[in-house]
């Protein structure tokens, strides 16, 4: 199977509202500076250890090199990312009213997703979101789960 996950306010948090996971060692704390959940290092390793994708799938402009090179900093191996730039050139294609996200376009099993906008298209265009918050404490566990459930039913 393969899951994919937004990065701000879904894997990158804000520390002053979520826990997060020890920085890296300096001088890349002062590299990266997005600060990853608590929960998400284990959790993603587990997940690159199975034989599950794991994909990122952004609107934001970061570059596949910097998300790349971040997530090796704490031994998480992305097998493939969806930033703004990719999104607009292979699913939304200048179109207007178009989701923010397309999952299903890559055929990602599970996305993991904030916005609850993105929820909601999930609804509508027929892809599973699962819908984080900030005082989300079980979403690793809650992840996993939803994983096992999917595995059984492919
Ligand atoms: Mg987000």
């Amino acid at each position: 199977m393969r899951i994919s996950f937004d990065l701000d306010e879904t894997l990158f948090v804000n520390p002053e509202k979520v826990p997060i996971e020890p920085e890296l060692k300096f001088p890349f704390n002062k590299i990266y500076k997005d600060k990853l959940r608590k929960g998400s290092v284990e959790l993603l390793q587990e997940i690159n250890k199975s034989d599950c994708e794991l994909w990122i799938y952004t609107t934001s402009n970061r570059s596949q090199g910097y998300i790349r090179r971040l997530f090796r900093r704490y031994g998480i191996r992305i097998d493939s990312i969806v930033n703004a730039e990719r999104h607009e050139r292979e699913v939304s294609r200048g179109r207007l009213n178009f989701p923010s996200k397309y999952p299903s376009v890559y055929r990602i099993d599970l996305h993991v997703d904030d916005e609850k906008s993105v929820y909601e298209n999930g609804i509508a265009y027929g892809f599973r979101v699962y819908h984080i918050t900030n005082d989300d404490l079980e979403w690793a566990d809650n992840i996993r789960r939803e994983m096992q459930r999917i595995i059984k039913v492919k």
